[in-house]
């Protein structure tokens, strides 16, 4: 969950590590640090603030260290509470060696027990703290920081991710991965070393990366490194080479990078189709998945595994897939699927979406279908990430960096990759004429500029949520394919505005949320003309009979609905297929403008990390 950064090489690090903080300061932000070998002492120095990573920042300014080799961390606390002592990086009694760490050390008590017994005073009441004492112990022994590391490692269970650097050999960090807590990527750069969890870290430096398996370790080096398996086997890994840019990731000319990324959407829609979707010969693409018109046509069921934004993607998958290939589509959030023993076999596929592509609930959920003979595929944003990595195949995002932590655009980039997975399942199952596939796609074609269209409204929806930015409880509605947006418009509004917000299949009202309507709880339904207009039409009467507000978001062009909502949103007539893709659009505005006039923090909403890499 936390964001780690190291250093070796010739030019000064703390500077250097804290920028990369910088960059992965939305996955986790309670608090934040630095160890460096202090050029002058060469002792460890460290610095370490609560709060955001601009504190820290000030903090560097006042008592300013430096040197060529350091380590960094922002934290997103598990065990103990955010504050200056949990911080990373935890150091041993004598100051000599530090860890950062990314995961839980599920056993910390037994350990921090034992360690007790030996005479450790412990600092903080991070599970972190028994790392860098166990280590400390080994070095003691007289073993070097590389074995040291690896013998300790062999005490923890759960899964981690560490980086240890020792005073006393002071060219060389320690790396480690153990499971899927989070990653551990090598930066190789010319005479100088980078270690971070994640790639936009360290990408204005290099783009040279080699990710590391789990149990194994690197001893980086400023002129280079070596990977060894955590039993000490030597080991080899490709170096990739990694395309971001990024430039992409500063936020421009907006306030937020959720903003920034809403309105990238009209691009990102065509970056997220460009290379697959063969506009001139009216087919799809999907080279990477490396599946054959035999094996689509073996396939019985396909499992879409997701969290959160993702799996309301992947609910819209199931719409979209079940009517492009006639292929039945489950929908499970990881976090339920990877305990319930699922049933898999040679011909199903397991689909994980996943924005970072390091969920630990979805990586584990793929874990379950190893060995039971089904396909496994992912649809990711981060390139080379784990789910891209271990999956049999694989559709790119192609959405660029994601900062905000509400997803916006890997959502519309998720949904136009399972629209082409249909296309192409549906075309290689023989489901699809050429005729149909065309129309299909001539559709796709529009969308980008529909998205525009629907963008140029935004001051409306700031108007409209400065009407509505009072309540304290809404209630969304939406049905068949625009259902999933009735959750996600609800999804976007608590997450970041912290305002009570619940998405309801439109039908389902009757059987349940309609007790809370009333006029403190404004309604916001989906109401385009589709094939059930009318059922939404009945459900707005039976909302607004009891007194709600209603907030409709219908097509241009129809007059009525306005006799019917006390508000109207008006999005561009589409395809039923593709309409979320342009419906959800002014209700992501939406949160953003509420929680704007909130004051919220919209780009690191509180309790919430972009990429949520423990359990
Ligand atoms: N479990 C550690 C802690 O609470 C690491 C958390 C993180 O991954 O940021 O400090």
């Amino acid at each position: 969950m936390c964001g780690i950064v190291g250093y070796v090489g010739p030019r000064y690090a703390t500077e250097l590590i804290y920028n990369g903080l910088k960059r992965l300061e939305y996955r986790g932000y309670d608090s934040a640090g630095v160890a460096i070998i202090d050029e002058t002492s060469g002792r460890i120095t460290r610095r370490r603030e609560v709060g955001k990573l601009d504190r820290l920042g000030q903090l560097l300014q006042e008592q300013p260290t430096n040197g060529h080799i350091g380590i960094g961390h922002t934290r997103w606390a598990t065990h103990g509470a955010p504050s200056a002592r949990n911080s990373h990086p935890h150091a041993s009694m004598d100051g000599d060696v530090v860890v950062v760490h990314n995961g839980i050390v599920e056993n910390y008590q037994e350990l921090r027990a034992e360690l007790q017994a030996e005479g450790v005073v412990f600092a903080s009441d991070t599970d972190t703290e028994v790392i860098v004492h166990l280590i400390a112990l080994y070095l003691n022994q007289g073993h070097g920081l590389p074995e040291a590391t690896r013998l300790t490692v062999k005490h923890l269970k759960g899964s981690q991710a560490i980086v240890a650097m020792y005073a006393k050999s002071p060219d060389q960090l320690v790396a480690v991965r153990i499971g899927n807590a989070g990653g551990v990527t090598l930066g190789v750069g010319d005479g100088e070393m980078f270690v971070a969890s994640d790639i936009p870290a360290i990408l204005e430096h290099t783009r040279q990366m080699v990710f590391l398996e789990s149990h194994q370790m690197a001893i980086v080096k400023a002129d280079g490194y070596v990977v060894r398996t955590t039993d000490g086997v030597p080991a080899q890994l490709d170096i990739h080479d990694i395309p971001w840019d990024a430039v992409a990731a500063a936020k421009g000319e907006y306030d937020h990078f959720m903003q920034k990324e809403i309105f990238e959407q009209a691009r990102t829609l065509t970056d997220t189709m460009r290379g697959r979707v063969d506009f001139e010969n009216g087919r799809v693409r999907l080279p990477d998945l490396e599946l054959s018109e035999d094996e689509a046509q073996g396939l019985e069921r396909l499992i879409i595994v997701a969290c959160g934004t993702s799996a309301y993607a992947g609910l819209i998958g199931k719409f979209l897939i079940e009517h492009l290939a006639r292929l039945p589509v489950e929908i499970d959030y990881a976090s339920e699927f990877r305990y319930r023993q699922p049933i898999l076999n040679d011909r199903c596929a397991v689909l994980a979406i996943t924005q970072s592509g390091e969920t630990v609930d979805t990586l584990a959920a793929l874990e379950e279908a190893w060995d039971t003979g089904a396909r496994i595929w992912s649809i990711v944003n981060a390139i080379g990430s784990q789910a891209m990595r271990l999956a049999d195949g694989y559709i790119t995002m192609q959405a660029g960096p994601e900062i905000g932590v509400a997803s916006t655009k890997a959502f519309t980039a998720s949904i136009i990759d399972l629209y082409m997975l249909g296309l192409y399942l549906g075309e290689l199952r023989g489901v699809l004429s050429p005729a149909e596939l065309r129309q299909h796609v001539n559709a796709l074609m529009a969308l980008p500029d529909l998205a525009g269209r629907v963008l140029d409204h935004d001051d409306e929806y700031q108007a409209l949520a400065e009407q509505l930015s009072g309540y304290k409880n809404f209630l969304y509605l939406g049905r068949g394919i625009n259902y999933p947006i009735a959750l996600e418009g609800a999804l976007k509004l608590k997450e970041i505005s912290y305002i009570h917000a619940e998405g309801y299949p439109a039908g389902e009202m009757k059987h349940g949320p309609i007790a809370l309507i009333d006029e403190t709880m404004p309604v916001l339904t989906i109401a385009i003309k589709d094939h059930v207009y009318d059922k939404m039409l009945s459900q707005i009467e039976q909302a607004r009979a009891r007194g709600a507000v209603v907030i409709a978001v219908a097509t241009e062009g129809d007059e009525f609905i306005k006799e019917k909502a006390d508000y109207v949103i008006y999005v561009p007539e589409v395809s039923e297929m593709l309409s979320p893709l342009v419906t959800v659009i002014p209700l992501q505005l939406l949160a953003y403008h509420v929680a704007t006039l909130l004051n919220c923090d919209v780009d690191q909403p509180r309790n919430l990390a972009k990429s949520v890499t423990v359990e």
